[in-house]
């Protein structure tokens, strides 16, 4: 598999290469130079399959060229080794429950098969990264991402992991799970916001001096591993639930938009999806977009929907990619030299997509934005408990209440399924302080609760990260 930069598509990485680094020395993001297709009879024949069967088919048509076939079933059966459960909500609408995981979010599925494949390639001297000790990982987390990728990485003697999250955002086990694992897990509380964190690491991961000691890559979904798997699971919902007659609409709930644009990329792969609701909180810089042809980066609000909290999403310039040319394919053959890109990445490229009203309207044809407020989510919850003794996590709430905002504007008969991004328990003091619903912690949690808590509280200032990671990390 070959990757360009959507900043220059002249330069060009394997899927090995860009799965350890961050982004492209242009500070573009990385993106397959063809989206493969897959075959009629294996969608065909999907629902006879198990998540983890569907998703080995599908990396092996991305990655055989890199990865062995065998070894890609092994990283497929030990990352996705825990169940997807289907939910009816009304006739015809669904969610698709993608938290049941070891850390009761849907990040697990991007930050498990990234450390499966991360411990192939340490073990396979694919690692690019030879002349360090280490394959070191940088990441900044809004709530779940780093709960993901330090379970997923936890252990791993050879692999270090340094976690950023906002000090006072996260709920009391989202922050328990970054801080009690220990060892090669290093947590980090920044006094500011999400994007805060995520402007602290992009910093570190650009500045000269820690480059001449290291090489970070990143678990944020900008990284290529954790974005391709998050397509596997929209084949999988197809299998269970779509119906012959029925156009298939999937509402995503969305922050940095890294689960959106793997959905576009399954579509791209010849999977039957006729539309997305990309859902928001009030954080709504893309269905602004959609609406208005004009994208505009603005200050991040708070909500319920913390993990959704982002005021600039990260996956905006791959969004455009797939939209810059139909098939998501570049494909030329160019002589490129490399070298004198490292002057030239602060200059305005020619290649870079421009968020205009042309494009606005073209991903209108696939893609209705829907914002929703805080109140709206409190009452979603509130009416899904009352009706269905379910409860349902701040986020997916987003989702389904955006889907019922679409039902309304799309006045055809369609089959909706919102993708479930998190469990409910994972927010307990929003179900009891504002909601007054008591929600037991599952198992899986509860020993969060006594182990021992170590990190360290660090300035929204570059400098104090620098130094700690020049002076005691590297
Ligand atoms: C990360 C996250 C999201 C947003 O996903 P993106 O890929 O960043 O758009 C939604 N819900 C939950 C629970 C999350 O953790």
């Amino acid at each position: 598999m070959q990757l360009y930069s959507t900043a220059n598509h002249r330069t060009r990485v394997s899927f090995t290469e860009a799965i350890q680094d961050a982004f492209p020395i242009d500070r573009g993001l990385y993106f397959p130079s063809q989206i493969p297709r897959c075959d009629a009879l294996f969608i065909k024949e999907m629902h006879n399959q198990s998540m983890a069967e569907i998703a080995t088919q599908l990396a092996q048509l991305w990655l055989s060229d890199e990865i062995p076939m065998d070894s890609l079933e092994k990283i497929c059966h030990e990352a996705f080794n825990f169940p997807v459960k289907e939910v009816s909500v009304s006739e015809n609408r669904y969610i698709l429950e993608l938290f049941h995981g070891p850390t009761l979010a849907f990040k697990d599925f991007g930050a498990r098969f990234m450390a499966k494949t991360l411990n192939w390639i340490s073990q396979n001297n694919g690692n690019s990264s030879a002349q360090y000790s280490k394959i070191r990982i940088l990441t900044a987390t809004s709530g779940d991402t780093g709960g993901a990728v330090a379970n997923a990485f936890q252990g791993i003697p050879d692999m270090e992991v340094l976690i950023l999250f906002p000090l006072d955002k996260l709920s009391l086990l989202q922050r328990r799970q970054l801080t009690t694992y220990g060892y090669n897990i290093k947590a980090i509380g920044i006094k500011g916001n999400f994007d805060d964190c995520q402007r602290l690491v992009k910093e570190a991961l650009i500045d000269k001096d820690i480059k001449a000691r290291t090489k970070f890559c990143s678990a944020n979904s900008i990284n290529i591993g954790r974005l391709i798997p998050q397509s596997f699971y929209y084949f999988y919902g197809y299998s269970r639930l779509k119906q012959l007659d029925l156009p298939l609409v999937y509402s995503v709930p969305s922050g940095n938009f890294g689960n959106l644009t793997a959905g576009i990329m399954a579509k791209r792969m010849g999977l039957d999806i006729e539309h997305f609701i990309a859902a928001t909180n009030q954080n709504d810089s893309i269905p602004r977009f959609l609406k208005t042809g004009e994208f505009k980066v603005s200050k991040t609000f708070e909500t319920f929907a913390t993990a959704m909290d982002v005021g600039n999403p990260s996956n905006f310039n791959r969004l455009l990619e797939l939209f810059a040319n139909n098939t998501g394919n570049f494909i030329t053959d160019l002589n490129f030299e490399q070298e004198n890109m490292e002057q030239n990445f602060d200059q305005e490229s020619m290649e870079q997509n421009i968020p205009d009203s042309a494009m606005s309207r073209k991903m209108n044809q696939l893609i209705t934005g829907i914002k929703v407020e805080d109140g709206e989510i409190l009452k979603t919850i509130k009416e899904w408990h009352d009706t269905s003794e379910h409860c349902l996590d701040p986020h997916t709430a987003v989702g389904l209440q955006a889907l019922k905002v679409y039902e309304k504007i799309c006045k055809k008969p369609f089959l909706g399924i919102v993708l479930g991004t998190a469990h409910p328990a994972k927010f307990p003091a929003l179900f009891d302080q504002e909601l007054g619903i008591k929600i037991p912690i599952p198992i899986a949690l509860l020993d969060l609760l006594e182990s021992e808590e170590r990190f360290k509280t660090m300035d929204t200032d570059f400098k104090e990260l620098k130094n700690y990671l020049l002076e005691e990390v590297l």
